[in-house]
This record gives C-alpha cells, sequence and structure tokens, in this order.
C-alpha cells in the first residue's frame, strides 16, 4: 500500500490487509480478520493527510472466565505525512507541528502505521462482558453461568477467631 497523494487531489484505499504482525505476542486474540482499511488521503498545506477507519473482526478469549467471544473493533486513524521538515518558531527543522511523519520517499508505506494504530487500538484486557463474574478460584466452574456452590473462605485472619464463635 504505496501510495503518492498529488497536490490538491484525495486518494482513496479501500482495502483488506492480512497484517499478522499486529496481532502477535496476543495468544488472547484466538482469531481475527484481515485488517479493512477505508483511508482517505489529502494533499493540503505542504502535507498528506491521510485518514478514516480501520475495522478487524476478533475472537477473543475473556481474561477473566476464558470464554471466547466475538468483538468488532473499528479504529479512527489519522496520520499525516509530509516530504519536507516544517521549521518550527525557533528555527529547530526536527521539531514538526502535529506529529507529522517526515517520509523522505515519493511514496508513503502506510502498513506500519496501520500496524502501530491497531496494536494501539485492541483491547488490553478482554472481557466478554464488563460484569464478567469469571471462574471460581475453587473449582473452575464459570460463575457466569451459575454458582457452582463453593464456599470462598474470604474472611480476613483477624476475624477467623469471630467466625468460630459463630460456629455451632
Ligand atoms: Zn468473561
Ligand atoms: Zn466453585
Amino acid at each position: 500500500m504505496k501510495e503518492l497523494t498529488q497536490r490538491g487531489s484525495t486518494q482513496n484505499f479501500n482495502k483488506e490487509l492480512a497484517l499478522n504482525l499486529a496481532f502477535e505476542g496476543r495468544p488472547d486474540i484466538l482469531d481475527h480478520s484481515p485488517i479493512h482499511v477505508d483511508l482517505h488521503a489529502r494533499y493540503e498545506a505542504g502535507a498528506v493527510e491521510v485518514k478514516g477507519t480501520l475495522t478487524v473482526d476478533l475472537e477473543l478469549s475473556c481474561s477473566r472466565c476464558l470464554t471466547s467471544f466475538k468483538q468488532t473493533i473499528e479504529l479512527p486513524f489519522r496520520e499525516l505525512f509530509t516530504q519536507k521538515p516544517v521549521e518550527a518558531e525557533d528555527g529547530n527543522p526536527d521539531e514538526l507541528p502535529e506529529d507529522i511523519h517526515l517520509v523522505t520517499e515519493d511514496k508513503i508505506d502506510l502498513e506500519p502505521y496501520v500496524v502501530e494504530n491497531v496494536v494501539m487500538g485492541l483491547p488490553y484486557i478482554p472481557l466478554c462482558e464488563e460484569a464478567c463474574k469469571g471462574l471460581c478460584p475453587e473449582c473452575g466452574e464459570n460463575l457466569n453461568l451459575g454458582s457452582c456452590g463453593c464456599k470462598i473462605e474470604k474472611l480476613d485472619p483477624r476475624l477467623a477467631g469471630l467466625a468460630d464463635f459463630f460456629k455451632e
């Protein structure tokens, strides 16, 4: 996906990218679709603005109950590129305003930016639902499916004596 946007023109990218790199090191991501990329590149004021949405279908493993579930994530994407460093007011050409990426070639390879945006946008701790009850620490039952009947002793050791007091 290397494209050069001509001055004043708009280019659209509507593609499916199989960038498996974005999902590496995430064993809680059981499966994923290709990354659907819907981006528009626009040349304006010496820079190219690439903007749009990245969409991925995920199959995730809940971090509490380990059940697999499906989720579609939609990530807004916006990156700015320029070939010429814009001089900041203090004359330091290294300081580009607004996180503009400096590119030296005529074409911009957007793939590393797509990967970076997906890595940052993946759910950090996947949950099948916010209120997921997780697994019973005693028997491993999925507590979302019902109570397993285990009595979980969560007594403060300072109150243990008191518990004995109530035993008949
Ligand atoms: Zn869960
Ligand atoms: Zn249990």
